[in-house]
């Protein structure tokens, strides 16, 4: 115990070694985060990728979305230059490094890029990551992907700055929910404290992720609460595509609704269904902790945590919530 902060934890020695020694030989490395990105999945892509350049390699990353845009609350993080677009991204890299994915599918249109690779690493903190790479990073206990990439970045020999800071402390922030997630060890304190010594401003940090909002949020938000029902100890709602076009509301923008939901006192779940610009049911899942939603949600083809899970449906809301029910009764 104790050890995830100083050595690594869950990834055995032989596989940090083995990630070293794939970096240090490849000119060129192709960074790859999840579809849709959060602030770990994009935060840890980034740092690493600033360690790399400053190695001397040729880096490229990206994320698999069709409409490929950084979310909003994601602009402010530096190091955007280094992304390209998906149909930019090298057909078959030598070497890729995927962060915060927990399966396959979850890599969207870079997923073929994926299969063609030579070497793929795999960075992640998903208990349930399909290890679909060649080489396996993961360590379920770390509160974010963000954990592993600050041992990346030191057994590379790489050094922090204020950069490099911001992108980690954005998924260490964002996956601990502020610091508030039983996920919060000493560790994660520790690391904190490791980035903000960086002179970050953790002021403005919060305020980029979680203190502002376009209007057209609240009116968003004004029609998922509108709707939104108690069942027993389920609180869920939903946001269609119309909800969003009234405003101009980007699907990015719906990313904190579900934290409101899921106060409510009665609930022991609570659900979010969104409407992705493709007509798709993006459902976001959170227990307070006797419920695994995790599981509920790998059942249906997605994944995550105990706590906090997704997936995607193409059914009906009334379809989509019934097969939920019934998986929730399950676990
Ligand atoms: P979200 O509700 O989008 O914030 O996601 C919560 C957790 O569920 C995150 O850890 C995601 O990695 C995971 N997750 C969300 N959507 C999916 C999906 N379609 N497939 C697999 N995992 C997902
Ligand atoms: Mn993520
Ligand atoms: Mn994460």
């Amino acid at each position: 115990m104790g050890s995830r902060n100083g050595s690594g934890g869950a990834v055995p020695e032989s596989a940090w070694d083995r990630a070293l020694h794939l970096i240090r030989q490849s000119d060129e490395i192709a960074l790859a985060c999840h579809v849709t990105p959060d602030g770990d999945a994009l935060g840890s892509m980034l740092a690493v990728a600033f360690v790399l350049r400053s190695m001397g390699k040729r880096v490229v990353a990206s994320f698999g979305d069709r409409h490929f845009a950084v979310p909003r609350l994601l602009r402010f993080l530096p190091g955007q230059e280094m992304l390209v677009p998906p149909e930019d991204y090298p057909a078959a890299p030598e070497l890729m490094i995927t962060f915060d994915t927990s399966t396959f599918e979850r890599l969207g249109l870079l997923s073929d890029n994926t299969a063609r690779a030579r070497e793929v690493i795999v960075l992640d903190h998903h208990p349930s990551n399909a290890a679909f790479g060649t080489l396996a990073l993961i360590d379920a206990k770390a509160a974010a992907t963000a954990m592993l990439a600050e041992q990346l970045i030191y057994r590379l020999g790489g050094r922090l700055d204020r950069d490099i800071a911001t992108c980690l402390y954005a998924g260490l922030v964002t996956d601990t929910g502020s610091f508030r997630y039983p996920s919060t060890t000493p560790a994660v304190h520790q690391m904190a404290a490791r980035l903000v010594a960086m002179g970050l401003r953790t002021d403005e940090i919060a305020r980029e992720l979680w203190d502002r909002s376009p209007f057209g949020a609240l009116k968003v938000l004004a029609a998922a609460l509108d709707r939104v029902t108690l069942e027993g100890g389920l609180v869920w709602t939903y946001i269609t595509r119309v909800d969003r076009a009234a405003y101009g509301l980007p699907y990015a923008e719906l990313e904190g609704i579900i934290d409101i939901v899921r106060r409510t006192d009665e609930a022991e779940v609570a659900v979010v269904l969104k409407e992705d610009d493709q007509g798709a049911w993006q459902v976001s899942t959170r227990s307070k902790g006797t419920v695994d939603v995790g599981a509920a949600c790998a059942a249906l083809g997605g994944g995550g945590h105990h706590n906090a899970a997704g997936y995607t449906s193409h059914d009906s809301v009334e379809d989509t919530m019934a097969a939920l029910r019934r998986e929730l009764g399950k676990v």
